[in-house]
């Protein structure tokens, strides 16, 4: 039963559900804790090429990798692993793999250009790539522009390794290797698990550091009767797809480790593509779908989705964007039936998850509640608490929120606040805790999901020589959520096209990241220190 009267009389926010005790343990010893209960059901499956996993191969070939990794490639512990992979049914090996070979996992988005990469091999300080045989020729690039000569091992599964790589296949078909190299092995709950890329509320990406007590929290504080699956039994298993991006907290979280937690299968698709997506959808009879916004809109209006599709769905549930109701309704319409379908709210630095609307309320534009063991407040500008139902900057505190942004005691500072974490979200919260996300405080631009910080595209159209000056904001668009727009000032005599600095930008970004439109200004307002006032540029220009 959940606890009514959520507010205390300081004006904080209290979960309404009672503490769950988390267990001081690593992500992968929680994660295979259960094991015994499902060896040999099927862990994680490729939607498209079938290849798949039982539990008992994923832990196998988990120690296998990992121990490969110290013997082999002198990983110590606390070494950071770069993962660069798109959805697979190997990703949770390297993934598990490293943690048990006590390393730190670091995700990069398969699609970064080379440039995006070095920055990320750079601050994460990475001693080993994963990656996949297609993404080797710009992570080679990468690495000349970082001038790092780093291993690479790549994912040999479709295609063979290229020259110059090491073929993971090889390292997990090796039967003889000496698994008491991982008894070395000394990490604590407390260790970083993860080094998850997230700008925050401003400025560039910046490697979020998560324990293994974070990941493991957030894996239990799900595990209550928030759950919304069933556990694995002999007779029954619920089955997942995986089709958000592995790299991003999502996906990595919510499914891969939580719903192995607890035997679920993971069905991955390499990329959202409609015909793989909805054959996989039939082929697998998938019942809980965890998707985007996007994603949402595209079933609700394409005409190659029908009933069928949409026939074995138990649960959907919507998070990292806003979602518009009427996107919900049509895809309700399209199924020709209703089921329960919910939001959940968070973010990377969240471990991520943070909210979550329980399955015996029907609503479908509030977030939910705080999860278990989380606290939350609602703050003016004056960083006053506010009450029920007044709108404001959302604070949290809980044991999944991330201990800190590795090696960046500025952004530590802005972030945190007494130990509050800042999200820079606005929101508000009712008289029973129900969390409503209204708007976004922070600079940040969601395209489909997917973070697209203003400074990092800002930083890129500087380079280009005939640019004075530029701010980046992200304006509505119907079917991405948000896409950026820049406003440019030109250096005196510049002859350079709002087409030819689009295309500038499209050389050095992931797509997703693509500047929609360019507007010519004469000033962009900044305070003394030169901040760009984004909250006045918005009101100069887009209103
Ligand atoms: P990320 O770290 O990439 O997961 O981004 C986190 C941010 O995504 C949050 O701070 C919110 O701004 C946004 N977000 C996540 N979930 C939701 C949601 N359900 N509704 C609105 N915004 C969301």
């Amino acid at each position: 039963a959940r606890k009514t009267n959520v507010w205390t009389s300081e004006k904080v926010i209290l979960s309404p559900y009672h503490d769950v005790e988390v267990p001081m343990t690593t992500v992968h010893e929680y994660v295979f804790s259960k094991l015994d209960k499902w060896p040999t059901k099927t862990a994680v499956v490729c939607g498209v090429t079938k290849r798949k996993y039982t539990y008992e191969e994923v832990y196998r070939l988990s120690k296998i990798f990992g121990a490969n990794l110290r013997s082999k490639f002198k990983i110590k512990d606390g070494d950071t692993v770069a993962i660069i992979l798109p959805n697979s049914p190997e990703f949770p090996i390297a993934v598990y793999g490293t943690m048990t070979a006590g390393g730190i996992v670091t995700t990069m988005n398969p699609v970064y250009t080379p440039y995006e990469l070095q920055r990320q091999i750079d601050s994460s300080g990475a001693k080993l790539i994963v990656t996949h045989p297609d993404i080797v020729p710009n992570v080679k690039k990468a690495l000349e522009l970082a001038k790092k000569d780093i291993q690479i091992i790549a994912m040999n599964f479709e295609k063979p390794a290229p020259v110059g790589t090491i073929s993971f296949k090889d390292l997990i078909d090796e039967v003889h290797i000496d698994l008491t190299v991982l008894n070395e092995v000394k990490r604590s709950h407390e260790d970083v698990a993860l080094l998850m890329y997230s700008s925050g509320t401003t400025g560039l990406p910046k490697p979020a550091e998560l324990s293994h007590f974070n990941v493991v929290a957030n894996c239990c504080q799900q595990d209550t009767e928030l759950r919304q699956y069933s556990y694995t039994t002999e007779s029954h298993q619920d089955t997942t797809l995986v089709v958000l991006p592995m790299f991003h907290a999502y996906a990595f979280s919510l499914q891969m480790l939580h719903k192995m937690s607890a035997g679920l299968q993971l069905v991955t698709l390499p990329k959202f593509q409609p015909e793989s997506f909805l054959n996989t959808l039939l082929n697998y009879k998938i019942d809980l779908m965890y998707l985007a916004p996007p994603m949402i809109l595209y079933l609700g209006s394409y005409s190659e989705v029908k009933p069928k599709h949409l026939e074995h769905v138990k649960l959907m549930l919507s998070g990292a964007a806003p979602l518009p109701s009427a996107d919900i309704q049509k895809m309700f319409d399209k199924a020709q039936r209703n089921f329960p379908f919910r939001q959940g709210y968070g973010m990377t630095e969240g471990g991520p998850l943070v909210t979550i609307m329980p399955t015996d309320i029907e609503n479908y534009e509030s977030v939910g509640y705080l999860l278990p063991n989380m606290k939350a407040r609602v703050i003016d500008s004056h960083f006053n608490n506010l009450g029920p139902d007044e709108v404001g900057e959302l604070l949290i505190k809980g044991p999944n929120v991330m201990k800190q942004y590795k090696d960046n005691p500025e952004a530590n500072k802005e972030s945190f606040v007494d130990g509050w974490y800042k999200t820079g979200d606005l929101a508000k919260v009712n008289d029973e805790g129900l969390v409503w996300i209204v708007d976004r405080l922070k600079e940040l631009i969601k395209v489909k999901g997917f973070q697209v910080p203003p400074a990092e595209l800002e930083a890129v159209i500087k380079e280009h020589p005939d640019v004075f000056d530029v701010a980046v904001m992200g304006i509505p668009d119907r079917v991405t959520g948000e896409a950026p727009k820049a406003f440019v000032i030109l250096k005196q005599g510049a002859t350079v096209t709002d087409e030819q600095l689009i295309s500038f930008v499209s050389n050095k970004v992931a797509s997703y990241k693509k500047i929609k439109q360019v507007q010519f200004v004469d000033s962009i307002p900044k305070n003394p220190s030169g901040k760009i006032l984004r909250k006045v540029l918005k009101e100069m220009y887009l209103n």
